[in-house]
């Protein structure tokens, strides 16, 4: 129930926050904002990076959650918990089978600006929703994954970690697409079942994610919010955090994300938009 003397969320973060057309316009005023990115970004002490599903459609991998994504054909309360893993795992592999092939993606020229930008000074690091490691495959050296990812994969029963070439090159179960790995050290209570190191919806954050995205927070005072509605706790939570501590939100996104109320919206494709501020940015370094 809310107090009747609770100060609206929203209430407060207006009087904080400006308004995204706000700061739009007034960023026309000063220059352009591809520069006024650029420039923060050199300003600023610490500057971190969150990304979401927009910076992956764009090499070809559908958001989970749209109408066209892997949502939309399978319900996550069926496919996507560990409960239901643990319930049906072959079933849920006929997920998993099609979200490998949906992973063969590459990065996209906005991944390669991200790690150009981190490896020229100019970010501590990225954290991100995304599993399908994009972000290292184009470069990026620290990047915290709050939802894990499908590198590898641990069997349930006994804690082994296979790589993704070892799950490949082992046999299916007959009559369905789960892997069958070599079966458990004898003793081990629960049957062989192996899992993607993803994070399913009833899991918790891994812990190294979490302690990994707190040490890249200390100190940032700009975030990059980029190809995210910024929807999904806890990663929603960390441009108010920014912003909690002084700092300032840049959002990057072809959808302006509703709740996020930034200090400059760069409103474009990813794969345009962060080349644009990251070639803007070495143009100030240089
Ligand atoms: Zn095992």
């Amino acid at each position: 129930m809310t107090r009747p003397d609770a100060p609206s969320g929203l209430n407060g973060r207006k009087k904080y926050n400006p308004d995204p057309a706000f700061a739009m316009s007034l960023s026309h005023v000063r220059g352009n904002p591809i520069d006024d990115a650029a420039r923060w970004i050199a300003q600023a002490r610490k500057t971190i990076v969150l990304t979401g599903a927009g910076v992956s459609t764009e090499s070809g991998i559908p958001d989970f959650r749209s109408s066209e994504g892997l949502w939309a054909r399978y319900d996550p309360q069926e496919y996507a918990t560990l409960a239901a893993f643990l319930r049906e795992p072959a079933k849920v592999w006929g997920m998993l089978a099609e979200l490998e092939e949906l992973l063969e993606a590459k990065p996209n020229a906005g991944h390669s600006a991200l790690a150009r930008l981190e490896a020229g000074g100019g970010v501590a690091g990225i954290v991100t929703q995304n599993v399908d490691g994009l972000h290292q495959a184009a470069g990026s050296r620290t990047v915290v994954e709050f939802h894990g990812h499908n590198r590898t994969f641990t069997c349930l029963g006994c804690g082994r970690q296979f790589t993704r070439a070892a799950v490949r090159a082992m046999t299916l179960v007959p009559g369905t697409r789960m892997p069958r790995p070599e079966p458990c050290p004898a003793g081990t209570p629960r049957r062989c079942m192996l899992k993607p190191d993803v994070v399913f919806f009833d899991e918790q954050i891994p812990p190294e994610a979490l302690l990994g995205s707190e040490a890249l927070l200390g100190g940032a005072d700009l975030v990059l919010v980029v190809g995210t509605s910024c929807e999904v706790y806890p990663a929603a939570d960390l441009p108010r955090q920014v912003r909690g501590q002084g700092g300032r939100i840049v959002e990057i996104n072809l959808e302006p994300a509703a709740e996020l109320a930034p200090d400059l919206l760069l409103q474009g494709r990813f794969g345009e938009v962060m080349p644009a501020v990251v070639d803007a940015w070495e143009r100030l370094k240089a």
